[in-house]
């Protein structure tokens, strides 16, 4: 309502009254108390981590590059699909088919170009997670509860902040997550068999449930104390609430335990719930050596972090994804194209 009420003032009243490096950009958040200079300061050389760069990850990506976080590390497994479009804000029409990652660096450079951005277009495991190391807090914007609960094992282990976040239909959860405190798996257990029914969602409560969870992520980062409190939001009645989860004294990862980091449950084949994409973790390959072999077949799009080849796309750590109607016929593509 006031955005043009500041128009006659002079920048430095505006900026409450210091000079700073970024001009007039910032203004707004700076003379917000609860940020301030100081408060941008701190956003500004902070380094987050976001797993996941779909109906959560693609708006706060976006949120946190707009606030002025300096460094950003990208990490998703897999390509845009059309069903994408009406939640994930990064994306256009001419990105479908292409890898998350390189669409959303390409975009959130265009948005901010000053901001640092590390992306990784690969399936986060207990061999690659280490890169969450050089994160400030990382953010849970998975669909899955195993790669949820392999972020909660190490951060619980490397003592690391990190903010759950996960939607269904026209609610979403939000939860601040600290070393000593209360975990995801003292209230959610990985259910037996969870299937692929989707179950739909409205793209107002992502919107919101990311931009909740970038909130809390910014008064983490400007030094505010933060209670680690599980929020729960219905958009459509609608109706929020917050509840004190207590430490579950039976939680395997609190004491220790950390059986997702021992990689005890890793699957070589796991089918996508939101593309149907079967995924392979298969051998290390070269992708010059791919791309000319396949070549003398039929097209191959190279993308500079995968190839596109038929109904395969083969990263370059060896992981394929492949549209395929079963599991039998996913392998059955494998082997015929990629190799044992
Ligand atoms: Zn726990």
């Amino acid at each position: 309502m006031d955005e043009g009420k500041g128009e006659g003032e002079d920048q430095s009243e505006r900026n409450g009254g210091k000079k700073n490096e970024w001009g007039e950009k910032y203004s707004r958040q700076i003379i917000l108390p609860e940020i301030g200079l100081e408060g941008q300061r701190r956003i500004n050389e902070a380094k987050v981590a976001i797993v996941g760069l779909g109906a959560l990850g693609s708006v706060a990506a976006e949120l946190l590059v707009r606030a002025g976080v300096g460094n950003l590390i990208l990490i998703d497994r897999d390509v845009i699909e059309d069903s994408n479009l009406p939640r994930q804000a990064l994306y256009v029409e001419e990105d479908v088919g292409k890898s998350k990652v390189m669409a959303a660096k390409k975009r959130l450079q265009e948005i901010n170009s000053r901001v640092k951005l590390e992306e990784y277009a690969i399936h986060l495991n207990y061999r690659n997670i280490n890169l969450l190391q050089q994160a400030d807090i990382v953010l849970d914007c998975t669909d899955n509860l195993k790669t949820r609960f392999l972020i909660n094992e190490y951060c619980k282990k490397e003592k690391k902040k990190w903010i759950y976040a996960a939607t269904i239909k026209t609610k979403g959860y939000v939860m601040s997550i600290f070393p000593s405190g209360p975990c995801v798996e003292c209230f959610l257990s990985e259910k037996v068999g969870e299937t692929c029914d989707t179950s739909g969602v409205v793209n107002t409560i992502t919107f919101s449930i990311a931009g909740l969870q970038v909130t809390e992520a910014l008064k983490i980062i400007v030094g505010k104390e933060v209670e680690s409190r599980l929020y729960y939001y219905d958009i459509w009645q609608p109706e929020m609430r917050q509840l004190q989860i207590p430490k579950n004294k039976n939680c395997l990862a609190c004491q220790g335990e950390f059986r997702y980091l021992r990689g005890d449950d890793q699957e070589s084949m796991i089918k996508f719930c939101s593309s149907g994409r079967y995924q392979i973790l298969g051998k290390k390959v070269d992708l010059y050596v791919m791309r000319e072999r396949w070549k003398m077949i039929g097209p191959v799009v190279d993308e500079g972090v995968a190839l596109h080849f038929k109904n395969i796309i083969l990263f370059a750590d060896g992981r394929v994804l492949i549209k395929a109607k079963s599991e039998e016929e996913a392998r059955g593509t494998y082997s015929k194209w990629v190799g044992n």
